[in-house]
């Protein structure tokens, strides 16, 4: 569960919503930035794993992005051919890009212009720092895997910073 703002852009947005079992813990953290669950205007869950979306019903004012489906206003459900030259844009300064991940339609949220620079939120698409090293993707011949790393590689190339699904946020190694 990530909170991003942009104040002048009038942007607050919840990136992933936790499990059902959050519920109480993502109200509480809210409280502590004085926010309540009507006052997030974007919600963007990564992709559709049950520790990723527990709470969506909380932030019925807001739009939602999940993976690669858009609902605005209720139930106007919109498809987002997210590609990731072809990224679908909340602000000037916040867009999503579709990144293979768990499933291969996750998704991930780009901030520019932060005072870190540009911090991309991975969700499963980067789980922790470790999974940086991790063999299987670059060695596997699946295409599913091929996709991933691919991915991957473009989000290391973009990101100053990255907040992983399942770990803190780590600075990207530039001479990678
Ligand atoms: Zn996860």
């Amino acid at each position: 569960m990530t909170l991003v703002r942009s104040q002048s852009e009038g942007i607050t947005l919840l990136v992933d919503t936790g499990s059902p079992w959050d519920r109480q813990f993502l109200i509480q953290k809210l409280q502590e930035h004085e926010l309540q669950p009507q006052d997030v205007t974007h919600v963007v869950c990564t992709h559709g794993h049950v520790d990723h979306v527990g709470n969506f019903n909380l932030f019925t004012m807001a739009t939602h992005v999940v993976s690669h489906d858009m609902v605005k206003d209720g139930d106007k459900y919109t498809l987002h051919e997210l590609r990731h030259d072809n990224p679908f844009q909340i602000s000037k300064s916040i867009s999503v890009i579709a990144t293979a991940g768990q499933t291969s339609r996750d998704v991930s949220v780009v901030v520019r212009g932060s005072d870190k620079g540009v911090v991309v939120i991975a969700g499963d698409s980067f789980e922790c720092e470790a999974h940086l090293h991790d063999d299987k993707l670059c060695k596997s011949k699946s295409d599913f895997h091929r996709l991933h790393a691919t991915r991957r590689d473009k989000v290391l190339a973009i990101a100053d910073w990255i907040v992983p699904g399942h770990g803190k946020m780590f600075k990207v190694n530039q001479r990678r």
